[in-house]
């Protein structure tokens, strides 16, 4: 089995294959655990099954939803209980236990760039290898589907997104998801800040209905779309003036004072890390190649969730490829049982993305009264429960192939 990426779906299809008998080559152009993109929150849940509970950074039982309006009318919020908890982990130390764990059971890595796929190969600018099964695993960009379909990879399907991790302000942390919706913050998309222990990440999205315009406190800047860099110059300016405004509370440059607006741009010097979000489910599997979280398109759009969806189809396409190992079944039989799996997922991703661009188009009431409507208990106790069927690694873990 060769796997084209060594983050949350390529080391989880690794180590499940790996367990069940396979014979598995990882291949990634980074160092393990290097490449982090994200702001690393997902369910408590996801992270115990899997034996990861050690890298959880903070636990939240609450998400809070604030409000930023084109009048720039602030301190509004909403509260919201989540019905099961998250948390935020370190991404580095998370890819580092899967990959030993994935060591220990046989797997073997390799740091190469994949540069496509020529069946029944897979091209790295190392030279070639060939697997029964071939998993793309490479994020966004899927280099390996992408070189067999060229349309796999939808630009206009993608969601920008830029962060910073910064200190807590030790004196005064903060606890919860907390997001900043409106036609005063970054729009249509939003902002974010995760505590995450002595750090806490603060970051902003742009969905594609920015049309390569992000709106921040009322100024409308030009995305670049070309380049997968994802700092580009209009989300740099919104980053630094949510960290200069509404997200000022919520870090510190010196780990003890939350940080006060200045003259100084708070981005300055900083690593920043983020890119391209697909916002829409692509073809599960295209000729022989089966795709695995972003390069299958699997974040919900709405919330730029992705990393369950990346444990959860990972988790399944490790086991029917170490189903393949045993004999019983042919590569191809996994392939249709693998595409069977994405495809009774899809309309849920499919109703985000629909979700992601409907509030797009709304004003700041319309984004209020839509956050109000799903806020009392029961309601938003059902969003959450099927929130978490469409992507949920547990189960998997549970009931395996
Ligand atoms: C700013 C930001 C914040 C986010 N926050 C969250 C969050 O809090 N929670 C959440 O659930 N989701 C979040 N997401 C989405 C989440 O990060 C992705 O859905 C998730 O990382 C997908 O995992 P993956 O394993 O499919 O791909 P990736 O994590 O993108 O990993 C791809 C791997 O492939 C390797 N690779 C790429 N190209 C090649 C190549 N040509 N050759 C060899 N190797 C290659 C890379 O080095 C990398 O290791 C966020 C995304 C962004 C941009």
């Amino acid at each position: 089995m060769v796997i084209a990426g060594a983050s949350f779906a390529g080391l989880l299809a690794a180590r499940e294959a790996a367990r069940l008998g396979a014979s598995v080559l990882v291949i990634d152009a980074q160092a393990i655990g290097s490449g982090q993109t994200s702001a690393c929150a997902t369910t408590l849940g996801a992270l115990q099954a899997l034996g990861m509970a050690a890298t959880v950074q903070q636990v939240h039982r609450e998400m809070v939803v604030h409000f930023e309006t084109s009048s720039g009318r602030r301190n509004d919020a909403l509260t919201f209980r989540l019905s099961y908890p998250f948390a935020t982990f370190d991404y580095g130390q998370l890819c580092r236990h899967l990959a030993a764990d994935g060591m220990a059971v046989g797997v073997e890595f390799a740091r190469a760039r994949v540069t496509g796929y020529e069946a029944p190969q897979v091209v790295t600018d190392r030279g070639r290898v060939h697997g029964t099964c071939t998993i793309d695993a490479a994020g966004w960009r899927a280099p390996l589907a992408s070189s067999v379909a060229l349309t796999h990879v939808r630009p206009d399907h993608l969601s920008c997104g830029l962060e910073a991790e910064v200190p807590q302000p030790h004196r005064s942390p903060a606890s919860g998801l907390h997001f900043w919706a409106g036609h005063g913050t970054v729009w249509p998309g939003y902002a974010w800040v995760f505590p995450a222990g002595a750090v806490t990440r603060l970051g902003v999205l742009a969905f594609p209905e920015s049309g390569g315009h992000v709106s921040a406190n009322g100024s409308s800047k030009k995305v670049s779309r070309g380049m997968a860099s994802g700092a580009s110059a209009g989300l740099r300016t919104a980053l630094d003036r949510f960290m200069d405004g509404p997200g000022a509370d919520f870090w510190s440059s010196d780990g003890v004072l939350p940080w006060r607006p200045s003259n100084t741009t708070p981005t300055t010097g900083r690593h920043l890390h983020g890119g391209f979000i697909p916002c829409s489910p692509r073809q599960p599997v295209v000729g022989d190649i089966v795709c695995v979280g972003d390069a299958a398109g699997h974040c919900f759009g709405l919330t730029a969730e992705g990393i369950r969806a990346a444990m959860a189809f990972a988790i399944r396409a490790g086991q029917l490829a170490g189903g393949v190992a045993s004999g019983r079944w042919s590569a191809s039989d996994a392939r249709t049982m693998y595409w069977r799996f994405a495809t009774m997922r899809r309309p849920y991703f499919i109703l985000m993305n629909w979700l992601q661009k409907w509030l797009s188009s709304l004003g700041d009431t319309g984004i209020r009264l839509y956050s109000e409507a799903a806020r009392p208990g029961p309601v938003f106790w059902l969003l959450m429960a099927q929130y978490r069927w469409a992507a949920d690694p547990v189960p998997l873990l549970r009931h395996p192939a």
